[in-house]
């Protein structure tokens, strides 16, 4: 434990007692001791990162003692945990919450610009401020708290309850979350259904919906990155054949664009759709009720903005371009890499194909960046029990909510166990407002104080269902 730790730990247990009064009070100081741990994601990890998560650990040891000895070992899994609370009925499939402990970094320039400091864990203006408050430190906390607290009550689950906290997932989850489903595979163990963020609670989100939207996802999108290269006749720019390599790569690159991954409806959007149209415009009512008719110009409306695209295609952004070294020199090749987010059901293989079709031109090469790539995993279930299961606990503690399904368009750890689940599912029971997106990864991330006991709320409601 550092010296910074046993400061933070001891002022974390002298509020404790001063508020004994108030457990509420004593979760958002715990939240706020969490934000306070630097956890950030990175690979390898520092020897700062490392302390970092054993600091979390001893957080977590010495808020919930009794959830900190229900850890499954997995030696293999780094600062990743396995928390399994054993259920009376061994023959049920367990419920298992995903969340991760590792946050993005704040970049120096940006950290002067929030209006309380990043890691500070502020507790002002009715909220809980710093990195991870929404992504997701809040989803970590909460589920811990609400395990301690039906371990206290003397529950005993019927199936189960597994929670999977993550130290990677930031950055792609390869020795966190991958190894936690390692372990429950090797353990022939299959969850009844994983619950990871994703989805949320949208407010004012859903352009002419006024009422909150619970979004309930049910898959994610696929990852991939290619490379273009160019190649085409170099030498001095005085004398330019017009065989070369940049005029090459924009043509490749035109073409692309005028024929982007074929656009369609995928369940879980058309069954978003059907959630949402009672409170649309009378127009687009009529569009989704008779989509077996309408469904192309369905597809054109959605296409025209670039949230709902990404929903109805498999989408092409170009984010890296190479090439030349001086002004009167040409190059012999010049590079593009386009970031490809996969429909699921849209294979990497079938976007290599038709990036060579479209371009049709053997002198520009096409390969796969090595760093990260993922296939969509397959689609869930939307009308499973589970999927009842979790949507009564959605209802009962944001009855004010629409619920819809939906996918991911990001990826998260929750890809990682799609060989270990019959089901999985996205959603972290936090406000999604406007201005959340520029919170998540960005500046002034903070969670409001009854939206956290919300939170907590939510997942007790959860596993009193699941496993009551
Ligand atoms: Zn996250």
């Amino acid at each position: 434990m550092s010296k910074r730790f046993a400061a933070a730990a001891a002022m974390l247990m002298l509020s404790c007692v001063l508020n004994a009064e108030s457990p509420a009070q004593a979760a958002l100081q715990r939240l706020s001791a969490a934000i306070q741990i630097k956890t950030i994601g990175e690979r390898p990890l520092s020897p700062e990162g490392e302390a970092a998560f054993r600091d979390f650990h001893a957080l977590v040891q010495t808020a919930f003692p009794q959830v900190w000895s229900l850890r499954d070992e997995v030696p293999d899994a780094a600062y990743s945990v396995l928390y399994r609370w054993p259920g009376r009925d061994p023959e049920l499939a367990p419920l298992v919450l995903l969340a991760h402990m590792d946050v993005v970094p704040v970049e120096a320039s940006s950290a002067s610009r929030w209006r309380h400091p990043p890691f500070s864990g502020a507790r002002v203006e009715d909220a809980v401020w710093g990195r991870g408050a929404l992504d997701n430190k809040a989803s970590v906390m909460a589920q811990l708290e609400a395990l301690n607290a039906l371990l206290s009550e003397g529950f005993v689950p019927r199936r189960s309850v597994l929670l999977a906290h993550g130290h990677d997932e930031e950055v792609d989850g390869r020795d966190g979350a991958a190894r936690l489903a390692a372990h429950l595979e090797a353990r022939g163990e299959k969850a009844w259904f994983t619950l990871d963020e994703g989805g949320a609670v949208t407010r004012g989100i859903i352009k002419g919906i006024d009422k909150p939207v619970a979004t309930i996802m049910v898959g994610e999108k696929g990852y991939v990155s290619v490379r273009l290269s160019a190649s085409g006749t170099g030498g001095h720019s005085s004398t330019p054949s017009q065989d070369t390599a940049i005029f090459r790569l924009a043509e490749a690159l035109t073409a692309l664009q005028a024929a982007p991954m074929p656009r369609r409806l995928i369940p879980p959007v058309a069954g978003m759709l059907d959630a949402l149209a009672p409170e649309m415009p009378w127009a687009a009512q009529l569009l989704i009720r008779q989509r077996w008719l309408f469904e192309p110009l369905l597809l054109a409306q959605l296409d025209k903005s670039p949230t709902t695209a990404a929903l109805v295609r498999t989408t092409m952004a170009p984010t890296l371009l190479q090439a030349g070294i001086k002004d009167n020199v040409l190059p012999n090749s010049a590079d593009a890499v386009l970031n490809f987010r996969l429909l699921p059901g849209d294979r990497i293989e079938d976007v290599l194909e038709h990036v060579v079709q479209v371009i049709d031109d053997e002198r520009v090469a096409v390969s796969l960046e090595p760093e990260f790539s993922t296939q969509a995993p397959p689609l869930s279930d939307a009308d499973s029990e589970a999927m009842q299961v979790l949507r009564d606990a959605v209802g009962e503690v944001f009855p004010e909510a629409l619920i819809a399904t939906g996918i991911v368009l990001a990826t998260t750890d929750n890809r990682h166990y799609a060989s270990v689940r019959e089901n999985g599912y996205y959603f972290a029971p936090f406000n999604y407002g406007t201005t959340t997106a520029a919170q998540i990864h960005g500046i002034d991330e903070h969670i409001g104080t009854q939206e956290y006991l919300r939170m907590i709320e939510f997942y007790r409601t959860l596993i009193r269902r699941v496993a009551g």
